[in-house]
């Protein structure tokens, strides 16, 4: 069989010449005799893996060194819980965005530990849009701000970003980082899942200034401390050490490219090829609104469900897999993260004329 264009949301596409790098090294890694998944976490031959990924991870985001960069465990969804007990104190006030499902659970997860309230949503729209938030709608006293900066249910991103002006700013990059640069120093914490656009599952990234370290809730977990874990080179317990390694191989394949402003006009240029189409004709419908579309996710449906069914199920029979929208929203849903290629796009806009001229 071969390999087939995959849409997956997540865990989803890694660029070829990674996997099989991956596959060269997987018994026998470097000069180690062993393989990745075979170290010891403090072992000489994984010490430089993490300090290398690290260090190109720095260079890739352009991360200032007062930032802390911690590989952990857990998945976006436990740092729902880390980032109130990192930075709401008792008693104290959280601010949130609900743009969709997963800053909706991270909205819920903050209010077991305080007051964390929503302070603007596109709910009542069914988030086809992205709430606009300036600081005087910040409440008083507040923490932070929470914001899950693309939305990989929906198909949004933001195309701004707030000004919070000296209230933290912590967002979920989860299925956007690396796909175009961002200015790290508007943010106090950027925390990402690896397995949409970096690495296999099983590695979370978190980038936090540090001089929010150290504030932590006495009751939190140790495993959720960020400044035990920067304290510790995420090496407080076993990192998940072969999605760091993963990582590490695509942080230098996006450098050998030429880096994140190389990556995003090519992100662009495929995103542009799905909704220049989609805005070109009247048999799909893309629900977003024109200025917040994700260039990761696209999101369309043809207004009915048997329809939807029909086309995903043709398209895996055409070489392109997991095109079915999230189950709770239907419709179908491109994901479109660093390692698809021009290709894979085109022949989905291809898919999609042919589609629709027959039924
Ligand atoms: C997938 C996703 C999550 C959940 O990630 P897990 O690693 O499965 O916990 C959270 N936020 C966003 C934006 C996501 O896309």
């Amino acid at each position: 069989m071969e390999r087939v264009y995959n849409f997956s949301a997540g865990p989803s596409m890694l660029p070829l010449p990674v996997l099989e790098k991956v596959a060269a090294e997987m018994v026998n890694y470097g000069e180690s005799g062993m393989s990745v998944t075979e170290m010891s976490h403090r072992s000489p031959d994984f010490e430089p893996i993490i300090a290398k990924a690290e260090a190109d991870l720095r260079k890739l985001m352009n991360i200032p060194d007062n930032y802390a960069v911690l590989f952990l465990q857990g998945g976006a969804s436990t740092q729902f819980a880390s980032v109130p007990l990192n930075l709401l104190p008792e008693g104290g006030k959280a601010d949130y965005i609900v743009s969709g499902q997963f800053s909706g659970k991270a909205q819920k997860e903050a209010e077991k530990y305080g007051d964390a309230a929503i302070i603007a949503t596109s709910k009542p729209d069914n988030f086809v849009y992205i709430p606009r938030v300036e600081r005087k709608d910040l409440r008083e006293g507040t923490s932070y701000l929470h914001i899950c900066f693309n939305n990989t249910i929906y198909g949004t991103k933001y195309n701004y970003i707030p000004d919070t002006g000296d209230t933290t700013l912590v967002a979920d990059m989860s299925s956007c980082i690396l796909s175009e640069p961002v200015d790290v120093t508007k943010f106090g914490v950027i925390y990402a899942g690896a397995q949409k656009n970096m690495a296999p599952a099983g590695m979370t990234l978190v980038i936090v200034r540090k001089d929010l370290l150290g504030h932590v809730r006495p009751e939190a977990p140790t495993m959720l401390d960020w400044n035990i874990m920067a304290e510790n080179g995420s090496m407080y317990n076993t990192p998940p050490c072969f999605a760091i390694y993963m990582a590490g191989l695509v942080y230098e394949w996006l450098l050998d490219m030429g880096g994140l402003e190389e990556m995003k006009k090519l992100n662009v240029k495929k995103s542009k090829l799905l909704y220049d189409y989609l805005d070109s004709q009247n048999y799909f419908i893309a629900p977003v609104q024109k200025d917040c579309r994700s260039m990761m996710n696209v999101t369309f449906v043809t207004g009915n469900a048997d329809l939807d069914k029909k086309f995903a199920a043709e398209a895996t029979l055409a070489g392109m897999k997991n095109l079915k929208g999230h189950r709770s929203v239907g419709g179908m849903r491109a994901s479109i993260y660093n390692a698809m290629t021009i290709e894979g796009v085109k022949k989905l806009v291809e898919f999609m004329e042919k589609f629709a001229k027959e039924n």
